[in-house]
C-alpha cells in the first residue's frame, strides 16, 4: 500500500531565536532519522555554549515587554494558539510520526493532551490572581502578587516532542516569562512548528526560543546566570544531574525522571478488561511512555489466565510504519534503543524468567527500528528486566500471593511515577490509594496522566525537586511571590519606635 508521508519536516532543523530561524551557524550537526525506515532524513543544528548564552540574552531583552503586556492580551494569544493547534493537529501529528515513529493516531492523542495545557492557560488571569488581607493590624493591609521569574529553560525528552514542551512552555509564557526550549535532538522539528504557531498566535519574538543541542547546550543552560529556572523531563540519571547542577547554580529546578509503572490485577478484577488495559498501556507508543505499564503484578490465582489473555491479544497487534493507518504500534526511536530492548529480552531467559512472547521473533522488512511486543513471566526483583527501566514494548509479570505483597513490591521500587490497581472491590481500591507511595494512581485506569487542571509528577527517583509539572503547581513554579505590607498613616501620628513591629 502507499503510505501517506508528511509534508513539513526540515533538511536542516533550525534554531528559532528572537523570531528568526537560524540554520547557518558553523556549529556541529546531529542526524535525524525516520525510525520506520532507519534512514536519515535530515540533520539538526547543535548549539555551542556561546549560542546558548546569546539566546538567553535575546530572551532577556524580549521578556520585559512581555511582562508589561496586559493579562487580557496574553490570554488572547492562548485562545488563538488553541485554534491554530487544534485546526492543524493533523499536520503536527505527522511531524511527530516522521521523526518519532509513533502512529499518527497516537500522535494526535499526544497533541490533544498537550492542548489541555493551552486551554488551562486561557484562564491565566484567574491563575495569576494574588491574595489580599485587609486590616492585619490597625490601618495595615497585606497583599501578595505573582511576578514572572524572567528567563526560564525547558529541556525535553524524545518521547513526547509536543506534549511535554506544551506542559512547560505554555504556563511559563502565560506567567510572563521568556523561554529557551531545548527539545530532544532526536525529534526536533515539532518544536520549531510550535514556536511558529505561538508567533502566529501573536506571541512577540524572543519569548519562545528554540535552541537545539546536546550535552554542551544543556550544560550551558545550567550555568547561564540569566536563566533563573529549569524544567526538565527525561531519564533519571540525567534528571539527577540537571537537578544538582542547576541547584548548585542557584536556579529553581524541577527534574522529572524515569519510571517503572506497576499495574496490580486482583483476583476479583474483570480479567478481560484488565488484559485489554495491560496490552494498551504496555505496548502503546512501543512502550516509550513514562506512564507505560511495564510490570503487571498478578495477585493470587489470576496469573495463568491473565498471561493467556495478554498473549492472545499480543498476537493480534499490528506493528508497522506509524503512517500506515492499520499500524497499532510503531518502531523504537533509534537503533541503539532497539539494541537495548533486544538485550533485555535476550537477558530475561538467562536470568530465570520465562519469555512467553518474544518480540524478536516478529519479522519486518527494511531497516526500521522495529521489534514486536514481548511478554515475560516469572519476573522477580533482582533481575535486570525488572530492576531497570526498559522503555520499550516489554511487559513483565510478577506473581504474588496477596494484595499486601503487591503493595510492598511497588513501595520498595526506586521509581514512583504511576501505578494502577484493577479490582471490583472499593475497599481494596481505597486501601491502595491510601498506602501506595507513588505520585499518580489509577483505579481501573492504566495510564493515570492527570488532566490539565491538575499537576503531573512522580515521587522518589521519578522527580527531583518539589513542584509537579503543568496545572496549578506550574503557576507557582514559574512565578515569584512578592508580599506587600501597606499603611497610609496620618503624618500627625508618626513617631519613632525601635521595637520590632507587631500587630
Ligand atoms: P534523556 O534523559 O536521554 O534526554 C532528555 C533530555 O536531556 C534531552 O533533551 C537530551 O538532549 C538531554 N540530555 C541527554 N543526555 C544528556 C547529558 N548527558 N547531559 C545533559 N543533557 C542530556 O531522555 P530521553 O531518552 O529523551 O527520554 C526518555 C526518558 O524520559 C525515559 O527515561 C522516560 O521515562 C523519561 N520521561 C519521563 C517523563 C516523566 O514525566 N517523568 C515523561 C517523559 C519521559
Amino acid at each position: 500500500m502507499t503510505i501517506d508521508t508528511p509534508t513539513r519536516t526540515f533538511a536542516t532543523v533550525p534554531h528559532v531565536v528572537a523570531g528568526r530561524r537560524i540554520a547557518d551557524d558553523a556549529g556541529r550537526r546531529g542526524p535525524v532519522f525516520n525510525p520506520a525506515t532507519g534512514q536519515q532524513t535530515g540533520e539538526v543544528v547543535l548549539a555551542s555554549a556561546e549560542f546558548v548564552h546569546e539566546s538567553a540574552r535575546a530572551a532577556q531583552a524580549a521578556q520585559r515587554g512581555w511582562r508589561d503586556t496586559g493579562l487580557g492580551k496574553r490570554q488572547q494569544v492562548m485562545f488563538r494558539l488553541r485554534e491554530i493547534i487544534s485546526s492543524r493537529s493533523d499536520e503536527l501529528a505527522r511531524i511527530i510520526t516522521a521523526e518519532h515513529g509513533k502512529t499518527v493516531d497516537d500522535a494526535l492523542g499526544e497533541v490533544a493532551r498537550g492542548l489541555e495545557n493551552v486551554e488551562f492557560c486561557t484562564s491565566l488571569m484567574h491563575h495569576l490572581k494574588g491574595d489580599y488581607s485587609e486590616q492585619v493590624a490597625g490601618g495595615v493591609d497585606v497583599h501578595q502578587v505573582r511576578q514572572p521569574i524572567g528567563v526560564v529553560a525547558c529541556i525535553t525528552p524524545f518521547n513526547f516532542p509536543v506534549m511535554v514542551p506544551l506542559w512547560m512552555v505554555t504556563t511559563a509564557i502565560a506567567a510572563g516569562n521568556a523561554v529557551i526550549l531545548k527539545p530532544s535532538e532526536r525529534d526536533p522539528s515539532a518544536a520549531v512548528w510550535l514556536a511558529e504557531a505561538f508567533a502566529e498566535a501573536g506571541l512577540p519574538a524572543g519569548i519562545l526560543n528554540i535552541v537545539h543541542g546536546d550535552k554542551e547546550a544543556v550544560d550551558a543552560i545550567l550555568d547561564d546566570p540569566i536563566i533563573r529556572a529549569v524544567s526538565f523531563v527525561g531519564s533519571t540519571p540525567i534528571a539527577r544531574y540537571i537537578y544538582a547542577r542547576a541547584a548548585e547554580n542557584g536556579k529553581r529546578v524541577q527534574a522529572l525522571g524515569g519510571a517503572k509503572n506497576h499495574m496490580i490485577v486482583m483476583p476479583d478484577a474483570d480479567l478481560d478488561a484488565a488484559a485489554d488495559a495491560a496490552v494498551s498501556a504496555a505496548y502503546g507508543s512501543a512502550g516509550e511512555r513514562c506512564m507505560a505499564v511495564s510490570v503487571v503484578v498478578a495477585v493470587g490465582d489470576v496469573a495463568d489466565s491473565l498471561v493467556e489473555k495478554v498473549t492472545e491479544r499480543i498476537g493480534t497487534l499490528v506493528v508497522g510504519d506509524g503512517f500506515d493507518p492499520t499500524s497499532e504500534m510503531g518502531p523504537l526511536i533509534t537503533r541503539d534503543a532497539l539494541d537495548r530492548v533486544t538485550g533485555f529480552v535476550a537477558g530475561a531467559a538467562s536470568e530465570g524468567a520465562r519469555v512467553v512472547v518474544d518480540g524478536r521473533e516478529r519479522e519486518f522488512d527494511g531497516d526500521g527500528f522495529f521489534i514486536g511486543p514481548s511478554l515475560v513471566d516469572g519476573v522477580t526483583p533482582g533481575m535486570r528486566v525488572y530492576d531497570e527501566e526498559i522503555f520499550g514494548p516489554v511487559l513483565s509479570v510478577v506473581r504474588v500471593a496477596t494484595f499486601d505483597e503487591a503493595v510492598a513490591l511497588i513501595n520498595s521500587n526506586r521509581y514512583a511515577n504511576g501505578t494502577a490497581v484493577f479490582t471490583r472491590d472499593g475497599k481494596t481500591a481505597r486501601q491502595f490509594e491510601y498506602d501506595i507511595e507513588v505520585g499518580m494512581v489509577g483505579i481501573n485506569v492504566p495510564i493515570p496522566v492527570p488532566i490539565g487542571a491538575f499537576s503531573f509528577g512522580g515521587w522518589k527517583d521519578s522527580l527531583f525537586g518539589d513542584t509537579h509539572m503543568y496545572g496549578p503547581e506550574a503557576f507557582s513554579f514559574y512565578t515569584r511571590r512578592k508580599v506587600v505590607t501597606t499603611r497610609w498613616p496620618d503624618p500627625s501620628e508618626s513617631q519613632i519606635s525601635l521595637g520590632f513591629p507587631t500587630h
